[in-house]
């Protein structure tokens, strides 16, 4: 598809004025811009092929190659309507144009060049930290180690060696941006010599080497409240990375997790433990010592008492950080089936379960399981 001529493009004559291009820019882009014609792709390539017209019409030197050479005197030119050029902060100066004639339609700002002189937050840091149940449970404080970037003192951030100065760039007069000249017309560079800063240091600070912030590693104390559990963060205003250009500094954020216990296991303000009894104490009741995170409790179990069967230690559990009751801890006893008897203490089992015989009123579970069983296999039958 060959491209439309610029001028027609806009609706202008060849030697319309900067007003005119400008004034029939500002129409064709508005009734075609993207965010009023969402999902239009004919809309999309009128509002890329005005803004071209536009960005070469405005320029004095690509008018000028375009007026002489056509679509081939501005064509294929670095940083200008390329695959991704559109929009990008990039060298084409594009988002440029954007910013001044968009400013006032669409409130402002959009898409325009961020000015590297700014001041900028710096970033946010985390830190991951495990701890183990019982400080997670009771709070604590512990020591980290934070490795990031603080203004640096010798120059308070400005990058220049104490008793010198910055000046503006020479190369680029503190715009930033140079223009290069590359056959007939001219691209917009991000000056070489200060980066895009429009300041140039003379004498770079001898600690930072003119980057205004130094990297270190800070020791922090850090307070854990009690009843902190996986997933809670804790925030330390300010103590991220340094801003930029005076900006303030970022937080960090300590994200907790907590270890696996080996006795407990957490749910929320629950706790859980599994303890093993004996099938003695299970069968005749008895008292169980069963551990809690503020020592050894007494836990009286009833005879009779089966294996899985929860026993609820009502307020045994974590308080939580957001505050609101603690939790339980729910004790799960597992029978333990006796190992390495001996043969007099088998004998007595066995004359126990002759003395229990057969019929359902010792073992009541496994009697319906096996009257199951056996109206299972009858059912079956033809
Ligand atoms: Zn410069
Ligand atoms: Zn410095």
């Amino acid at each position: 598809m060959s491209k439309r001529d610029y001028y027609e493009v806009l609706g202008v004559e060849r030697g319309a004025d900067q007003k005119d291009i400008k004034k029939a820019y500002r129409r064709l882009a508005q009734k075609f811009h993207p965010d009023r014609n969402p999902d239009d792709d004919t809309a999309a390539a009128k509002f890329r092929e005005v803004s071209e017209a536009y960005e070469v019409l405005t320029d004095s030197e690509k008018r000028a190659a375009y007026d002489q050479f056509g679509h081939a005197g501005v064509d294929g030119q670095g940083g200008g309507f390329g695959a991704g050029g559109f929009g990008g902060a990039g060298a084409g100066g594009f988002s440029d144009i954007f910013g001044d004639v968009f400013g006032d339609i669409f409130g402002g700002g959009g898409g325009g060049r961020r000015n590297p002189n700014a001041p900028a937050r710096g970033s946010d840091l985390r830190y991951n930290l495990e701890l183990d149940l019982e400080s997670a449970v009771a709070g604590t404080t512990v020591d980290i180690r934070v490795p990031r970037h603080v203004e640096c003192e010798r120059c308070d951030g400005s990058g220049a060696e104490p008793g010198s100065s910055k000046e503006t760039c020479p190369t680029c007069q503190g715009h930033g941006q140079v223009r290069m000249q590359q056959g007939f017309f001219a691209v917009q560079q991000t000056c070489p010599t200060c980066h895009g800063s429009g300041q140039h240091i003379k004498v770079p600070c001898h600690k930072c080497h003119g980057e205004g912030r130094v990297r270190e590693t800070r020791t922090l104390s850090v307070k854990i409240p009690a009843g902190v559990d996986t997933g809670d963060r804790i925030r330390l205003n300010g103590e991220g990375e340094a801003g930029i250009n005076g900006g303030p500094p970022g937080d960090l954020y300590v994200q907790v997790a907590i270890k696996p216990h080996h006795i407990f296991q957490r749910e929320g303000r629950h706790l859980q433990c599994e303890v093993p009894i004996n099938f003695v104490d299970a069968a005749l009741g008895g008292e169980l010592e069963v551990p809690t995170l503020d020592g050894r409790v007494k836990l009286k179990i009833p005879a009779e008492t089966q294996t899985g069967k929860l026993f609820r230690l009502r307020g045994k559990g974590v308080k939580p950080v957001r505050g609101g009751p603690p939790g339980d801890l729910l004790c799960r006893v597992v029978v333990e089936t006796p190992v390495n008897l001996k043969e007099d203490q088998k004998e007595l089992l066995r004359q126990l379960q002759e003395s229990l015989g057969e019929g359902n009123s010792h073992s009541p579970k496994k009697t319906n399981f096996f009257d199951g069983v056996k109206k299972f296999f009858e059912d079956m039958k033809p």
